[in-house]
């Protein structure tokens, strides 16, 4: 097995299971997060849209579909950030799902291994995206899977080129995040993004970028030190990202 880069450091800003749960109070600011990466995916504040971050940059897609740059001062209830540096590269051509682009990442993983998390960042052309934002949501704040019933925005992009933010987690992160593979997609221009459903990917490049420590902040709230986490939630984080 050849050797491990060293270590890099995703860090997490509180739980995707803490979000399941309805808990959407922004606690890590925007500047904050840029300090612990460059590449990334998560939420704001009253769940308003998903984030991505590429580059340095934070940008919201809001529940009209509309990219906008986020503020440093805007708060996050939930991201994984970190800073990416390319280990290997794949080239890609007519994936047709993201079922398909799945099999071809698990290919590559399995070389390293999958107990690890991995950053992915596909830039390319796509012949279809289909994802997902959601409308800002009022207090008091309902569970995420009854939230997407009502107030999640489909959108369906036909010919765009632009980046795919990945992020895999291993199998073990059950209780904090979900098991493997969460994208968001941002195309060159900023005008369009989302968390991606299905996609087909005409031509691209996929780059992997392993990352062997994991930091966790949890929010400094009784609020949130009260929270029951007791119960199974895998089929609510299945039916809400998957
Ligand atoms: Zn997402």
């Amino acid at each position: 097995m050849e050797r491990l880069s060293h270590g890099r450091t995703l860090f997490q800003a509180a739980l995707l299971q803490s979000l399941i749960l309805g808990h959407y109070d922004g606690a890590v600011p925007v500047k904050d997060l840029k300090g612990q990466g460059d590449f990334g995916i998560g939420t704001f504040d009253a769940l308003n849209g998903e984030l991505i971050m590429l580059e340095g940059r934070v940008y919201q897609v809001n529940g009209q579909g509309k990219v906008i740059k986020a503020e440093d001062h805007w708060k996050v209830p939930f991201a994984d950030v970190f800073f990416f540096e390319t280990d290997r590269t794949l080239s890609l051509k007519d994936i047709s799902s993201l079922d398909e682009l799945r099999e071809r990442t698990d290919d590559f993983i399995k070389s390293w291994g999958p107990n690890y998390f991995y950053g992915i960042r596909i830039h390319g052309a796509f012949d279809k995206i289909y994802a997902r934002s959601e409308k800002a949501q009022q207090k008091p704040y309902q569970r995420l899977d009854e939230v997407m019933k009502k107030d999640q925005v489909e959108f369906h992009f036909a010919h765009t080129e632009g980046t795919l933010i990945g992020l895999y987690c291993p199998s073990f992160i059950g209780g904090l995040n979900m098991p493997g593979y969460h994208f968001h997609y941002l195309s060159d221009d900023r005008k369009v993004g989302g968390h991606v459903f299905d996609l087909c990917l005409k031509e691209g490049k996929a780059e992997f970028c392993l990352l062997s420590d994991f930091k966790l902040k949890l929010p400094r709230s009784s609020r949130f030190g009260k929270i029951d986490f007791t119960g199974n939630l895998d089929e609510a984080v299945k039916k809400v990202e998957g």
